[in-house]
């Protein structure tokens, strides 16, 4: 297992450290490990299963397994590589990214608490900190500019339990300074929580000073938008926490993986490195083409995007800036046209929610994805209505694509 002491994320390489964990094989000596369908495991004596329940014996103790909710070897696996390529201590599997993140929120906090998130995240997630933790459970949630770190700071009260952000946000593609933010948390003793779902292995937010990551596995890590699923890494003592029987939210909301999906995902992690630096690689060209061509454009490998510099400082190189870019349209008709002309003349991409696929996805985050959000935290955010979020895929040829984006782009624009 490695440890989380924090290190410069230069001295820490996620390939190298995933290809540094032992292989698992099949039970009949397969090249993959099988997938376990089992719920529930049997021992060979009958003092083993008390003993599992006191927590003497486990998946790393022995090999033991109980039942399904707690571990199964083959979503276990898949925790664990996910934990390899963070080097964090553990990792654990859900259902999905919502799984992941409602979980460990509650783990973090109880009635009363309060939260500190960045003002731009994912509409899922504002939902959730902006309407159902409220209401359900009595825990409030403080939106911020995470950009003004003495903001932050100054933000932090004797409620607040935990620093809430993602690496790179959804859809204004801002970039936190997980270091900075790091120091902010542990000097007030309470938790930065990093939803790194844009941006796996580019950063590795654990190396950098996150006490927890959690992850859609839905869009990059899966990468084929057939499997909704999701993880949390950190250390092996706050896994544990979430899986105590009493109080452990993974435990007791049971959100668990599948096996069969987690065994699917574990397939298409060896490869995520290549996908990740070509969806990379094809965004940055694109978003430079298009500002060249006088286009708006959000990407924060951009000159002139508050982010270039952070991820140039704190991310892992080889892979970008990230697959997304957003084109501000102007007006909400303009921004329909472009998607319509790439979709149903150029055949660039496909109109959907969601992102990380083979296929390039575009969305208008504003009308969709984050319609959560009130028209005023809108603005404050910078969502206009004329948005297009393009997640870029990396099938066909490169100038093949560019060119119908191209076209496309000089057609509704006018340019
Ligand atoms: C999609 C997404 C989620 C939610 O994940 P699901 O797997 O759909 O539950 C959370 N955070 C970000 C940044 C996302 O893009």
């Amino acid at each position: 297992m490695p440890t989380s002491t924090p290190v410069s994320s230069s001295d820490f390489h996620p390939v190298e450290a995933m290809a540094d964990l032992r292989h698992e094989f099949g039970e009949h000596g397969g090249v993959n490990m099988s997938i376990e369908a089992s719920t529930t495991f049997s021992v060979l004596d009958a003092k083993t299963l008390p003993e599992i329940f006191r927590g003497l014996r486990g998946p790393d103790q022995c090999g033991c397994f109980l039942y399904g909710r707690h571990f199964n070897p083959t979503v276990y696996n898949l925790g664990k590589q996910l934990a390899q390529m963070e080097g964090a201590e553990a990792g654990y599997c859900t259902s999905s990214g919502m799984g992941a993140i409602s979980s460990v929120l509650l783990q973090c906090c109880d009635m009363g608490d309060e939260i500190l998130a960045s003002s731009t995240i994912y509409g899922g997630t504002y939902a959730l900190l902006h309407d159902y933790l409220p209401k359900k459970c009595g825990i409030k949630t403080h939106f911020v500019d995470v950009q003004d770190l003495s903001f932050v700071m100054n933000s932090i009260t004797p409620k607040t339990k935990v620093i809430y952000v993602e690496t790179i946000s959804n859809p204004m593609l801002q970039v936190a300074d997980i270091p900075a933010l790091a120091q902010i948390a542990k000097k007030h003793g309470i938790k930065l929580i990093v939803d790194n779902t844009f941006s796996p292995l580019m950063v590795s937010p654990i190396k950098l000073g996150a006490d927890i990551v959690v992850y859609s596995l839905t869009k990059y890590i899966n990468g084929a938008s057939d499997i909704i699923a999701g993880a949390v890494c950190a250390s092996h003592s706050f896994i544990e926490s979430m899986m105590d029987l009493h109080l452990g939210s993974l435990m007791l909301l049971g959100p668990t993986l599948d096996p069969h999906s987690a065994s699917a995902i574990s397939l298409r992690l060896p490869h995520l490195y290549l996908r990740i630096k070509e969806h990379s690689q094809r965004a940055l060209l694109f978003s430079k083409r298009l500002k060249d061509l006088g286009v708006t454009v959000i990407y924060p490998g951009l000159e002139g995007h508050s982010g270039k510099k952070i991820l140039e400082r704190v991310g892992h190189q080889e892979f970008g800036y990230g697959g997304i870019f957003c084109v501000d349209m102007g007006t909400s008709e303009k921004a329909n046209q472009l998607m319509d002309t790439l979709q149903n003349e150029q055949k660039f991409g496909i109109m959907a929610v969601s992102l990380g696929f083979s296929e390039t996805l575009m969305t208008c985050p504003a009308s969709t994805t984050s319609s959560e959000m009130t028209d005023e935290d809108l603005r404050k955010s910078g969502i206009l209505p004329g948005l297009v979020r393009m997640s870029i895929g990396y099938t066909g040829t490169v100038e093949q694509r560019w060119s119908q984006l191209e076209q496309a782009v000089k057609k509704i624009a006018s340019l």
